[in-house]
């Protein structure tokens, strides 16, 4: 154990605290929230010269005095050695994040297996470290919810492949992979995972996301009709809140999930239309029924593999998952899913990536 019945202070914000794809959708929001908490932040990005894509965290309130950007790429072995040395705490959040993909091994498993390892062994290496936690997701414990069963973290998916969901096998074979590497290696840190669901919110970066992408194909006449697709939300600042409290609470231990409220996509139109009351091609047309499932189910087959398969995973099937945990272990709250759609929304008529 890193800490004592006789040291009871598990973190300081003297502490650095290391964040992997510092400029991404989630993790922009975590380094705004370790500067506000007084953290020495350092973040790693691909590629530095690429100024345009991670310039908002050098605004952020902080940032001159205890933001430290640094290069590290994924795949490449050894890249984290000199991130973490010093560190005390890691916050693994970098993985690619699409559904299609022209070679999922290569473009999706490979980065977020072979990174995570890479973040681990670094660890391992360095004497600093206390605690990782780990962004994983809802995609490693199922990739077909629906039924009766409510999920838990006891639950994993074993059923994504490269053919199937490839970037749920991705998630759920990089979480795998750490925690065999935490039985198999005798190191000075734990690991804590968080394991979120649909992530939205307003963006700090100017990154598109693929989960706030939704949004905007609705608005802009993408989907056919209302689809019989039903989907848990959480909102990217509570993620963001669940990894600072997954750090510090000293007893926090295994898996997360992190997760507010379910909304079928008939409820997503409905507070899309109040926002955006001139948006003409949200969709009207109802095939959120066995029919109009059978009918997608079948189109599903001339989209992209990815877009297709997750079609017919999670058409007509509406997920039940149990988020006691988080909230009473790490104290987490979620803000109501339709608030965090309004503010999706208006962040993205802001950007201009929406009409209003
Ligand atoms: P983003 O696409 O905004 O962020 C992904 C980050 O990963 C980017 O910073 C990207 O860096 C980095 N990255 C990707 N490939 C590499 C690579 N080869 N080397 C170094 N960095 C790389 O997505 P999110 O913020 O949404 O996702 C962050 C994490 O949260 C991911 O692990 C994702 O799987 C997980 N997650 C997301 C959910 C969601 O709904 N958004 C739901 C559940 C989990 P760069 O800026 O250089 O491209």
């Amino acid at each position: 154990m890193w800490f004592s019945m006789t040291d009871t202070r598990h973190e300081t914000t003297d502490d650095t605290v290391v964040v992997t794809g510092a400029a991404g959708f989630i993790a922009s929001h975590l380094v705004r929230q370790l500067l506000e908490a007084g953290y020495v932040v350092r973040g790693t990005v691909r590629n530095l010269a690429r100024r345009e894509g991670y310039a908002h965290l050098l605004a952020l309130p902080g940032a001159d005095a205890r933001l430290e950007l640094v290069e590290a790429d994924l795949t490449t072995a050894g890249a984290f050695d000199a991130v973490v040395d010093g560190a005390a705490f890691v916050m693994h959040t970098a993985s690619p994040y699409a559904l299609s993909v022209a070679d999922p091994q290569r473009d999706l498993v490979d980065p977020a297996v072979k990174g995570t390892l890479n973040v681990l062994e670094a660890c391992a290496r360095a004497s600093s470290v206390r605690r990782v936690v780990l962004t994983s997701s809802m995609a490693a414990i199922t990739d077909e919810p629906g039924g009766d069963h409510v999920l838990t973290e006891a639950d994993w998916n074993d059923k994504s492949s490269l053919s199937r969901n490839p970037y749920y096998f991705s998630k759920a074979e990089a979480e795998r992979e750490a925690w065999a590497f935490m039985r198999s290696v005798d190191r000075g840190f734990d690991l804590v995972v968080v394991n979120p669901f649909l992530v939205i919110g307003p963006a700090i970066g100017p990154a598109s996301n693929e989960s706030t992408q939704v949004f905007v194909d609705l608005q802009q006449g993408g989907y056919p009709g209302i689809l019989d697709l039903t989907w848990g939300f959480v909102d990217v600042r509570d993620v963001a809140d669940a990894h600072v409290r997954a750090m510090i609470t000293p007893a926090a231990s295994g898996r997360y999930i992190c997760a507010g409220d379910v909304l079928s996509m008939r409820q997503v139109v409905a507070v899309l239309r109040e926002c955006l009351p001139n948006s003409g091609k949200l969709p009207s047309r109802g095939l959120d029924n066995s029919l109009g499932t059978r009918v997608v189910k079948l189109a599903s087959y001339t989209q992209p593999s990815g877009a297709g398969t997750y079609l017919r995973t999670h058409l007509g099937r509406v997920p039940r998952y149990d988020a006691s945990k988080i909230q009473r272990e790490l104290g987490v709250t979620f803000r109501p899913a339709t608030d965090s759609i309004r503010d999706t929304v208006d962040d993205l008529v802001a950007r201009g990536r929406m009409a209003d």
